[in-house]
């Protein structure tokens, strides 16, 4: 099998999706690998790192040619990928409520795509799970992104000048990204609270030593919602979650907000009117904003200033840790594959459960359930 990457080419984007390491064990399981020049570049690997690790370098066209699998951050244009071989996979992120007109190319095409974000909350997709490894390091980021903002300390400390305050950090929505964005934040010395909808995180935002706030007077989502997933909640629910916000925001210097509700426009979380009651100079970074947004009047990759409150967030924000995220991409990317390498046929032959979650289009048609239904 013949297996390329090429660099990037969204804007924004300096992740990558091997490394030396998984370009090795790749080749090792029977494989030739093509790497585009300068791809790395951005992850701070280069194209001698590649080359040492046993792959080709050249360019899009070449390394895409004959190619049986092509993996990749964020999917290229179909039209990259004329000369790969007829039904080859390409294992992405694809965006694939957002971006149909990129589907339909792809089943057009005849190329078989494989939706990373698509990849089901179990067990065993555990270590093939990108959202899982960006969202760790997004929370980690988001909370050194709005220290370095803010024009005070996170820890209290006591001087002979006298004392600094402790800043007080308020964690919206406690997946993965909330989750590390809390163990940030304590790590850092603030005071640390949060907040989810579902019932199951209050004694995870305890055990990381947070305290946790919660709508008691209308039932949130028990366990752990669907595939892990939070739901759109009732008007009553955000009218109890509104209510419980705005008392406890207007005494926050910094929030990070990190909600996601899949295939659906992220919940709004804080209004500007409750930004008005907060202090000023006090710190907001949406991690939702390329999903349009938590927070009201935030701007991908852009600081606004709302009442003295500066309001951030990175469109892509594990771009900016890209060597580590690379890192990890890449290993999702490994993990899952030669999970289902087939020693004998010398290729993957994915299974039903994990194989029809994430196949958005094979033999010329889009065929993955969740989108037939949106
Ligand atoms: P996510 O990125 O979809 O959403 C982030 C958080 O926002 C979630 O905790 C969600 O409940 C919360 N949220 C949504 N709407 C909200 C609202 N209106 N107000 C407040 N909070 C709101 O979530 P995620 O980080 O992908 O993780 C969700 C769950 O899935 C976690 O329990 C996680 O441990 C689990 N998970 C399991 C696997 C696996 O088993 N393979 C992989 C990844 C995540």
């Amino acid at each position: 099998m013949k297996i390329a990457v090429l660099k990037e080419r969204a804007a924004g984007e300096e992740r990558v999706a091997a490394t030396p390491e998984t370009v090795k064990k790749f080749i090792a399981l029977g494989n030739d690998f093509a790497v585009e020049t300068g791809a790395g570049s951005g992850a701070s690997i280069s194209d001698d790192a590649y080359s040492e690790a046993g792959a080709t370098i050249g360019d899009a066209a070449a390394c895409v040619k004959d190619a049986d699998i092509i993996l990749g951050i964020q999917a290229p244009e179909a039209a990259l990928l004329d000369g790969a071989k007829p039904g080859a996979w390409v294992a992405a992120l694809f965006d694939p409520f957002g971006n149909k007109d990129l589907v339909d190319a792809y089943a057009k095409a005849g190329l078989e795509a494989l939706s990373m974000e698509f990849m089901p909350r179990i067990t065993r997709a555990q270590s093939m799970d990108v959202l899982s490894s960006q969202s760790n390091l997004s929370g980690y980021k988001a909370v050194l992104t709005a220290a370095d903002t803010f024009g005070r300390a996170f820890p209290m400390m006591m001087t002979a000048a006298g004392t600094v305050k402790a800043a007080k950090c308020f964690v919206m929505g406690v997946g993965v990204a909330g989750l590390q964005a809390i163990a940030t934040a304590k790590r850092l010395g603030a005071q640390v609270s949060a907040t989810d909808v579902r019932s199951a995180t209050k004694e995870q935002i305890e055990s990381l030593g947070a305290k946790a706030i919660f709508v008691e007077e209308v039932e949130g989502i028990e366990g752990e919602g669907s595939g892990g997933y939070a739901t759109e909640m009732s008007d009553e629910y955000k009218a109890a979650q509104a209510k419980l916000v705005s008392e406890h925001i207007a005494k926050q210097d910094i929030v990070i907000t990190t909600a996601l509700i899949p295939g659906r426009a992220a919940p709004r979380l804080v209004t500007d009117e409750q930004i008005a009651t907060m202090q000023p100079g006090s710190v907001i970074y949406d991690l939702a904003v390329a999903q349009g947004g938590n927070v009201e009047g935030s701007v991908p990759d852009d600081m606004v200033v709302r009442h003295g409150v500066k309001i951030m967030g990175y469109a892509n924000t594990p771009a900016h840790l890209a060597a580590d995220a690379s890192a990890l991409f890449a290993r999702n990317h490994l993990n899952f594959l030669s999970a289902f390498w087939d020693k004998e046929a010398g290729k993957p032959e994915l299974d039903e459960e994990i194989g029809d979650a994430i196949r958005l289009t094979k033999g010329g048609e889009v065929v993955n359930e969740r989108l037939k239904g949106a």
